[in-house]
């Protein structure tokens, strides 16, 4: 038997194999099952396709065997199989020029990190990290002979002369003590169950059962048998790869309650091929129910990855952007490489292709939906609303298509509109869209600011999700018009009326009073237009944060180096209470003022600063 010398590139990348990926071992048995599989797609195509072995008829099949007390495992499949030459240039040295390179540019604290070695594929040499020996007997299809290689994965392997049973490779390992655990049934079965489920052909896994039968020997205990058994572990069904037009919705609905842990059916799914500069399928389901954890900060993700059919990780949060995080499914590319890992993944141009593909093919579903389907949308909503919302603030690109998905209660309509909806209702004349934020929705909408609006007949969006307040002010506009808080000083100027020299000469003198008897408790004083019933309200700055703001800020443990942020102070001039104040002298003026200044608070459902010297000052003005 002659011995050859690896090429050099082999014994270092099998000496970073052997110390770097030692963590995550048991992934040889994917990349030997992977191959196994790629070598059953060769020869189905080339029974296919005009050549010598057009119309070779053969059941694809993947075999494991293991001898626990021999410790071997053994991998046998049917697929195209390697001669001589191809065993030499397949398993003697590195095929792809690509990982050659990659190789020849590792620095040795590269060497170290085993995410960087996980980013090509070191497919069958994984077989070295849990055997001490590995043979290789194959036989190439529409040939008679096979051959043996054999290595102890060091310096040297040996090919010679073997015989095997028809076409295909035969891969023995000789287990190591690292690689003892693989010789079991249970062990193996999980594992093909979680790496190779939906690998396409099937895998067997062979095994023997020993149990007792009803036969007794002569001191009357029962007499145990071996049973050879042999059993297909995967469904070998890739729901996803099939097509469309075959799967019936229970099928659907059954993929789904077995592969994304729901008891429910989901509300709807989506399936899809992708073919172009990258190809991929992706089969993605929305859960009736939001998942429990989807506000948790460490939710599951549960999107899937599979690159040609064979599952890489259902872990990585970067498959879909995090305010799709509801989404379950299946991600299938064609283009990635086996062992991609988690920092690859995230800068790879493929992968970013797949998201944005994904990403827009969601959201264009929820459209079609929105626009056919009102009920389903309905209840889409009620789960999904808050992601979406995130989604304007995180995602620019689909913002526009994002802004026509989220929804809004409003002090005009039931239920929840639409933006689009909203814009249809308004009022001839009106250049904006009104919106109220910070604090629980019955606060909002008994807001002494509504009734101007509702007077002139604009509509106001109650938005009470504590989301609403960053993320609206972020998003500034809707098809070209201003979304304005009308808690904030800039929505004013909108509805302001014309108002005689003589009104505007009180206003001014009304607000002067005011400015000088609460001084720097508040930012500013103004003489409103816009409030009907009310004698005062506070308001912010157009620039400054909102209560609610301010209190996530806090919460978020940002708010010890904010400065304080004081409110506008709004008064109605038209209220006898606000005009009382320049008939009282100073000392009671004051307190009046202190009283209007702290029920605004109230009224926005804020505690005066000091609640004390307000039922003081109330029970005080009440008694005159
Ligand atoms: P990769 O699968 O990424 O190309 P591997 O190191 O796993 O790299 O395998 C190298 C080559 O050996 C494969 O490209 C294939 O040509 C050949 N090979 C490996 N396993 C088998 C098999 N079971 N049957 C036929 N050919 C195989």
């Amino acid at each position: 038997m002659s011995k050859k010398q690896f090429k050099t590139e082999v014994s270092d990348l099998l000496n970073l194999i052997i110390h770097s990926l030692y963590s995550n071992k048991e992934i040889f048995l994917r990349e030997l099952i992977s191959n196994a599989s790629d070598a059953i797609d060769k020869l189905k195509y080339l029974s296919l396709v005009d050549g010598p072995l057009k119309g070779f008829s053969f059941d694809p099949v993947i075999d494991i065997t293991f001898d626990s007390e021999a410790k071997t495992l053994t991998i046998k499949d049917n697929g195209i199989g390697m001669d001589e030459k191809d065993l030499n240039d397949n398993l003697g040295t590195i095929a792809s020029s690509g990982t050659k390179k990659f190789l020849a540019n590792l620095t040795d604290d590269d060497k170290k990190d085993s995410n960087l070695i996980g980013q090509f594929g070191v497919g069958f040499y994984a077989a070295f990290m849990v055997a001490s020996k590995v043979e290789v007997i194959s036989r190439k299809a529409g040939c008679d002979e096979a051959f043996r290689w054999e290595s102890e994965g060091k310096s040297s392997y040996s090919v010679e002369p073997s015989e095997r049973d028809g076409q295909g490779t035969t891969i023995i390992l000789h287990l190591n003590e690292e690689g003892e655990e693989y010789a079991g049934r249970y062990r193996l079965e999980s594992l093909i169950k979680k790496y190779s489920d939906h690998v396409a052909y099937p895998i067997y896994l062979e095994y023997d059962q020993e149990s007792y039968t009803d036969e007794k020997d002569s001191e009357g205990n029962p007499i145990k048998k071996t049973e050879h058994k042999r059993e297909q572990i995967n469904s070998a069904s890739a729901l996803w790869r099939r097509n469309k037009s075959d799967i019936k919705d229970e099928e659907y609905k059954e993929f789904y309650k077995n592969n994304c842990f729901d008891s429910e059916d989901p509300l709807f799914y989506l399936h899809t091929h992708a073919e172009g500069a990258t190809e991929y399928t992706t089969l993605f389901f929305i859960p009736a129910k939001a998942p429990f954890d989807m506000n948790y900060a460490d939710y599951r993700s549960g999107v899937k990855l599979y690159v040609k059919r064979v599952y890489i990780t259902d872990d990585d949060k970067e498959l879909l952007p995090t305010y799709l995080r509801f989404v379950r499914g299946v991600i299938d590319s064609e283009d990635l490489p086996l062992n991609v890992s988690r920092e690859i993944l995230q800068e790879n141009r493929i992968m970013s292709a797949i998201r944005n593909g994904s990403v827009k093919k969601l959201l264009s579903e929820f459209k079609k939906i929105s626009e056919n389907n009102p009920e389903l949308y309905d209840k889409f909503i009620r789960e999904y609303n808050r992601p979406l919302k995130e989604g304007l603030y995180s995602d620019y690109a689909n913002r526009d298509t994002l802004l026509e998905l989220v929804r809004y209660k409003s002090n005009e309509v039931e239920g929840f509109t639409s933006l689009k909806a909203y814009k249809e209702r308004m009022k001839e004349g009106q250049k904006a869209i009104y919106y109220i934020t910070g604090g629980k929705e019955s606060i909002l909408r008994n807001s002494p600011l509504l009734a101007s609006y509702k007077k002139k007949g604009y509509e106001v969006l109650i938005m009470d999700d504590d989301i609403d307040e960053i993320v609206i002010s972020m998003v500034g506009e809707y098809q070209e018009l201003p979304l304005k808080a009308i808690n904030k000083s800039g929505a004013m100027d909108d509805i302001k009326e014309e108002k005689s020299e003589e009104e505007k000469k009180n206003d001014t003198s009304l607000v002067e009073r005011f400015k000088a008897l609460l001084g720097d408790r508040v930012k500013d004083v103004v003489a409103s237009d816009r409030l009907v019933d009310t004698p005062a309200v506070i308001v912010m700055d157009e620039n400054d944060p909102s209560w609610q703001m301010q209190r996530l800020m806090k919460q978020m443990g940002q708010g010890a180096d904010m400065p304080e942020v004081k409110p506008i102070f709004e008064i109605n001039p038209e209220s006898e209470l606000v005009k009382k104040a320049e008939g009282l002298d100073d000392e009671s003026a004051k307190k009046l003022a202190s009283v209007l200044l702290d029920g605004a608070y109230l009224a926005e459902g804020i505690m005066p600063t000091d609640p004390a010297a307000y039922t003081r000052n109330v029970a005080e003005l009440l008694s005159k």
